[in-house]
């Protein structure tokens, strides 16, 4: 039987069943796309994609030489992989694996690095430490890291943006300065402190820190890279629209409106799932169904979607942005992403943090995969999202690991010990 374009209606719920069901912990399953009243930004054009494609082409040598440590090529990208364990309800599932990219093992690498490197090329070409067209290669040489070392980028992270800014900062022999929210994990602020970064830890959450770093970088004129409202960042993760519908077009699959494509992105901020469905949609049109997902305690997206588009933090609904899932814990919604792709999300799942932790297990004991919560998020929405649109069952379906396979072995041992525990609890 074909399974075709939208056939069932989506079944809209109101605001206050969706947070009824979000107070009581309860996987929630939020059906779009929704209409934004009042857009701002200008969409992202093709041309600037092509434009970020060529910059990680410059860079690519640059990348190589500074992160030495594999026999990586210096390109940000990962594989696609088939999953040999699958959710419930579908057929078949596969992982983009961007939880093994190279430097900072995140989805972060894509985002956080290009934005990153837009700002050094542009400092370097003022200052003359590369012509244009020349050999980037340049930046490696110690008068440049000398050079760049007189600049300061400023970053605020629950712990993935900043663990990836001050890697590739350092790296580039920038200093680097990153605001770290109450969830950010102990072993990226000292494998950053060790690195020569100035970690300022700060005991609230996200939004708040963003406030901080900002006001920071002000008052010393540095550079802010603020993931809530860059759009560079967003450009540099939708380059990994085209890598993977190349990945799947290897393996003979090309989404249609029969048999469409169906992500599902961990999401907090929004920018990294939305730079994603930016680009998939911008190619396949209604040929892809983007499934954007988020802890039960910290959904901004969603409910920003709910309620028309308008952003407002998690807390005025009751909830308290409290996740086991660091890279997610996010009380608002980016202002910039709503704008940007607010009427292309066609779903949001909330899960709760122990379906979380027993995908971590899962991906761990029956696919070899080392993901943080995070990341297993996207395994932990599939079954749901399909309950919640059967007509999708034998869609193609790609779960985005979005990040893990730095976790040291005793945080990694930790969450496996708490996926266990939690089993215990609830049978
Ligand atoms: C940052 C991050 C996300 C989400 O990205 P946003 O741009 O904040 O939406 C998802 N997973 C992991 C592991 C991350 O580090």
């Amino acid at each position: 039987m074909p399974i075709g374009p939208p056939s069932d209606p989506p079944v809209s719920i109101s605001l206050s069943t969706l947070v009824r069901q979000l107070r009581a912990g309860q996987v929630t399953v939020w059906r779009g796309p929704a209409q934004r009243a009042h857009p701002q930004a200008p969409r992202i054009a093709i041309a600037e994609l092509a434009a970020a494609r060529e910059r990680m082409e410059r860079f690519q040598p640059v990348l190589r030489r500074l992160f030495p440590q594999s026999d990586w090529d210096g390109r940000v990208r990962s594989a696609l992989l088939d999953c040999p364990i699958i959710p419930a309800g579908i057929g078949s599932l596969r992982i983009k694996a961007d939880h093994a990219l190279p430097m900072t093992g995140s989805i972060k690498a894509r985002g956080g690095i290009y934005d990153l490197l837009c700002r050094i090329e542009r400092i370097a070409l003022a200052e003359g430490l590369v012509a244009e067209g020349g050999d980037y290669l340049a930046l490696t040489e110690s008068e440049a890291k000398r050079a760049l070392g007189r600049h300061r980028i400023v970053v605020a992270s629950t712990g993935n943006l900043g663990f990836s800014i001050g890697l590739a900062a350092r790296a580039f022999g920038l200093a680097a300065q990153v605001h770290m929210s109450h969830d950010a994990k102990r072993w990226k602020k000292d494998r950053l402190a060790a690195l020569g970064v100035e970690v300022v830890e700060h005991p609230f959450d996200y939004s708040r820190t963003v406030l901080a770093a900002e006001a920071s970088a002000r008052a010393a004129g540095d550079d802010f890279i603020d993931d809530t409202s860059s759009r560079d960042l967003m450009i540099g993760y939708a380059l990994a629209g085209d890598e993977v519908i190349a990945q799947l077009a290897e393996v003979g699959v090309v989404p249609s409106t029969e048999r469409p494509l169906v992500v599902y992105l961990p999401c907090g901020v929004g920018g990294a799932p939305g730079g994603v469905t930016f680009a998939l949609k911008e190619r396949l049109g209604a040929a892809v169904h983007c499934v954007f997902v988020e802890p039960v305690a910290s959904p901004c997206m969603m409910l920003a979607l709910a309620n028309g588009g308008v952003p407002a933090a998690v807390y005025e609904y009751g909830l308290d942005n409290n996740t086991i899932a660091d890279g997610l814990a996010v009380p608002v919604a980016s202002d910039l992403v709503l704008d940007i792709v607010g009427d292309l999300i066609d779903a949001v799942v909330a899960v709760p943090d122990r379906t979380m932790l027993e995908w971590v297990a899962r991906a761990w004991r029956e696919a070899g995969l080392r993901l943080e919560p995070s990341a297993a998020a996207a395994l932990a929405a599939v079954t749901p999202f399909v309950e919640a649109a059967p007509h999708l069952r034998e869609a193609v379906h790609v779960a985005w690991a979005t990040g893990g396979s730095l976790l040291p072995d005793g945080e990694f041992a930790a969450l496996l010990r708490a996926a266990d525990e939690s089993v215990h609890h609830t049978s």
